[in-house]
């Protein structure tokens, strides 16, 4: 039987996991090993310290086994305990909705209707992320699709079984795979999935929603200078008082550890790859990110860093670029003048870069 193995390769906490409780199981010599060859991208940032009277405050919690960081500047001690506690109550609402990992979640009910001919009226939330789900997905021509549930669940499967998924089984779920069977009526808030076996997975998305949700209900707190840190994707709001920009240094693992330093504020930050987990098959990898198309997990080794307006597109474009390549990532942004990249991809040991990060 074939050998099934999956790797967490580095230290960093794999922040898509927001919505998921991936069991990984761990080889630490290899691991260390892989770290070792291959240095990610790391963004660290810099807050600075107090500014008049603004205070900076920071508070963290782990939901569904990833750290949530929130970095708040406020001149008082309750208004930030305040916005930190409801801002933890909104991500878990998202969570609760928005995870295909729990049982009876508003997205798995209403996976559960795929093929029936069922409108189904969802929340707010659900309807919006599919929303943007499905137009990011006509912008990267499917690169990206929140409908490869039934893949990632095949992949999942095999891990679990520690058999690497037939051909036949991938064509079979292949199928039920595209965005293109979503249908929305926005009047009345209700979906439609078209195709029987459909599975809804917007692990590629939730996080950089569920950060910017969060960073709303910060500011409706009156809280204006705000960072959000998702296991590493950033979502920045205002800088802190007095600066220009929230200092992140994006560091990148091509062996002659670039760094970009950059100030910003009002973005998102994510970085997506297919470092942190991947399953190995005959000595060859397959990527957590699966290619919509062929339903196989990404073969080449690829890490994205995206800037872009808010922390949903920076998350859902990391995933898009992951898939798409540099090749077909420099055609696919220009549909988004407003994102900038980094990309490092490497193919038959050849190592690529590409960077509109300035
Ligand atoms: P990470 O932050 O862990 O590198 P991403 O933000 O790229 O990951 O999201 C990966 C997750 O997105 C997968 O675990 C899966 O749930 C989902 N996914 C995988 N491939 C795609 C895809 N092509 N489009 C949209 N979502 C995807
Ligand atoms: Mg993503």
């Amino acid at each position: 039987m074939p050998k099934v193995r999956m790797r967490n390769a580095l230290k960093k906490v794999s922040f898509t996991r927001l919505f998921a409780k991936l069991k990984i199981r761990r080889h630490q010599h290899k691991a260390i090993f892989f770290y070792c060859i291959s240095l990610p991208w790391i963004l660290i940032y810099l807050p600075s310290v107090g500014y008049g009277q603004a205070k900076r405050y920071k508070f963290q919690k782990m939901l569904m086994g990833s750290p949530f960081q929130l970095v708040l500047y406020s001149s008082s001690d309750s208004v930030a305990q305040e916005a930190a506690r409801k801002a933890f109550v909104r991500i878990e609402q998202l969570n609760e909705r928005l995870s295909d990992y729990r049982d009876g979640s508003e997205i798995n009910r209403l996976s559960a209707t795929a093929g029936k001919k069922e409108w189904m009226a969802v929340s707010d939330d659900l309807f919006r992320i599919l929303e943007i789900s499905r137009k990011i997905s006509r912008q990267t021509q499917g690169a990206f699709d929140v409908t490869v549930g039934p893949v990632v669940q095949l992949w999942r499967r095999a891990l679990r079984r520690n058999h690497f998924p037939e051909p036949q089984e991938l064509e079979n779920v292949r199928k039920a795979v595209n965005y293109k069977y979503i249908r929305l009526r926005k009047r009345n808030r209700q979906v439609m999935l078209t195709k029987p076996s459909m599975r809804l997975d917007v692990g590629g998305i939730g996080k950089g929603f569920a950060a910017d949700e969060a960073l709303k209900i910060i500011k409706q707190e009156g809280i204006s200078s705000a960072l959000i840190d998702a296991g590493g994707d950033l979502t920045l709001a205002d800088p802190p008082p007095g600066k220009t920009g929230w200092t992140v240094e994006i560091t990148s693992g091509n062996g002659r550890d670039s760094t970009a330093i950059l100030l910003l504020a009002n973005v998102g930050v994510a970085t997506s790859g297919a470092t942190y987990r991947y399953l190995e098959h005959e000595g060859k990898r397959y990527s957590h990110i699966v290619n919509p198309k062929t339903g196989v997990g990404l073969r080449f080794h690829v890490r994205t860093t995206v800037v872009a307006p808010n922390g949903t597109l920076a998350d859902a474009l990391a995933t898009a670029c992951s898939v798409a390549g540099i090749q077909k990532s420099k055609k696919m942004l220009r549909r988004f003048p407003e994102a900038k990249v980094w990309l490092l991809e490497i193919r038959d040991g050849k190592q690529e870069e590409w960077k509109s990060i300035p």
